[in-house]
Order: structure tokens, then C-alpha cells, then sequence
């Protein structure tokens, strides 16, 4: 078995786990691939194991890649930084869902774009639950008003929530990122606004899927436990600068 293979394997393995300590149905718990930097010949060994939810960061990426895994039926979402210059060239690409919607004026252009093309999208917010400044998300007091302001919106649906948690050791601490963004989704929730269903919670990667499970998340994004390390730093895709 190659290494893809054999690391979905195990990724699979850890969820199933998780699920089963936290009294949860597996199926419950979707496995997103992260696929930064990652070649498109080994995405396609992923699909054919039955893997096809995959995400890209940067819009770039995700054009370069298009064609190639187009011939196979698969899932594109997007969980990157985006800017509106960019909006365009996401809707060329069959992306369904943006799991990185994080701030009102980028909510508004989506819609006036999709509205010019008659279409619509699927959304997650994007929540900063550990405060850093280096992450992208709207500060988790801020999350409800843009909820609002989205709902407004008739082209975007909101479907989740996604967050990246704290890098950190300290599990309690990283608990307290998802716990939080499960918190927000109970607030969104009692809100009852039409056209918002937040259902996903997009939380967990490799080093803490477990955690994000026990917490609730419906989506784990995970990149390195499958594909391996990545050459590039992770503050190449999620610092404001260099997005
Ligand atoms: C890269 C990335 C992941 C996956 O991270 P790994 O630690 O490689 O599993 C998840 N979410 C986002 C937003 C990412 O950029």
C-alpha cells in the first residue's frame, strides 16, 4: 500500500476513534483534505479511495490544479484567506462552499458577483477563536453581527462555521477554541434567522482532530497526516501580508 493510502488509513482510524470515545456516529464526521502544495496526480490517489471533499488556500493553487482533477466527480471548498480581486476566478472553479467568509465587505461582493451571474454559495463564517493576530476570522464577538449582516444576503447560505484552533500543547487551551466556536453555533442557532442553517462546525486538523471531535466539529481538515509535511511555513498562507 502506498503512503497516501496508507495514511488515510490511519487518519480514518483516529476519527473513528474520536467518534467512538465521544459517543458519535463516524459518519457524522466528514474528512476534508487540506491539499496545499500539494501535487495534483497525488490528490487524485486520495479521490480514489473514495476521499473527494478537498480544500485549497489560495486561489492560485486552486486554478492551477482545476483541470487536471476536473475528469474526477469531486468537492471544492475553499479555506483560505480571500480577497475580493479573487472572487471571480473562485467562481470559475466549482468551488461549493467558502468556509472563510470572515468580514462583511467580502460578503457583500460575493453577493453582487453571484447575483450578476445568478448563482449562489454555500458559506461557512470563519472564526478567530484563539485570538492571534495572525489568524484570519471575525473575533468571536463580532461573529453574530456578521452572521446578521450575511443573512441579509439571499445568495449566500450560511451552512457553518470553521475555525482554526490554537497551535499549542496545552489541550485545555486548544479545547477552549472549539469549545468556543460551538458556542457561537448554539447563539446562531437560538437566533433563528432564515437562510442561516450552521449545521457544519469545520474545526480540527492533524494534531488536534481528536479534540475537535470530543467538541463536536462535523468537518476536519487535515493536510500533513495524509500528504506529509509541507515545505512552505503555514504563515505563508495565513499571514495578512503574504496573502
Ligand atoms: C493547512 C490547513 C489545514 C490542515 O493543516 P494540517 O496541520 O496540515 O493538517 C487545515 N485548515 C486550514 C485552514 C489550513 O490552511
Amino acid at each position: 500500500m502506498d503512503t497516501i493510502a496508507q495514511n488515510l488509513k490511519f487518519v480514518q482510524k483516529r476519527i473513528n476513534k474520536a467518534c467512538e470515545v465521544a459517543g458519535r456516529d463516524p459518519k457524522e464526521v466528514k474528512l476534508l483534505l487540506a491539499t496545499k502544495t500539494v501535487e495534483p496526480t497525488r490528490i487524485q490517489q486520495a479521490f480514489s479511495l473514495g476521499y473527494t471533499l478537498i480544500a485549497e488556500n489560495k486561489v492560485q493553487e486552486l486554478k492551477e490544479k482545476y483541470e487536471a482533477l476536473k475528469p474526477t466527480p469531486h468537492t471544492n471548498h475553499f479555506i483560505g484567506h480571500l480577497q475580493t480581486n479573487k472572487i471571480k476566478d473562485i467562481l470559475k472553479c466549482d468551488v461549493s462552499c467558502i468556509e472563510s467568509l470572515d468580514r462583511y465587505d467580502l460578503a457583500e461582493k460575493l453577493h453582487q458577483k453571484l447575483s450578476q451571474v445568478g448563482r449562489e454559495m454555500d458559506v461557512f463564517i470563519q472564526v478567530n477563536t484563539s485570538g492571534e493576530e495572525s489568524k484570519f476570522g471575525v473575533a468571536p464577538e463580532q461573529a453574530l453581527e456578521l452572521v446578521k449582516q450575511v443573512a441579509q444576503f439571499p445568495t449566500l447560505h450560511i451552512k457553518g462555521l470553521m475555525t482554526i484552533g490554537l497551535f499549542s500543547a496545552e489541550e485545555e487551551k486548544v479545547r477552549k477554541c472549539f469549545q468556543l466556536l460551538k458556542n457561537i453555533q448554539e447563539q446562531i442557532i437560538a437566533l433563528n434567522l432564515p437562510n442561516v442553517e450552521p449545521k457544519e462546525l469545520s474545526m480540527g486538523m492533524s494534531g488536534d482532530l481528536e479534540i475537535a471531535i470530543a467538541e463536536g466539529a462535523t468537518i476536519v481538515r487535515v493536510g500533513t497526516a495524509i500528504f506529509g509535511e509541507r515545505i512552505y511555513p503555514d504563515s505563508y498562507y495565513w499571514n495578512e501580508k503574504q496573502a
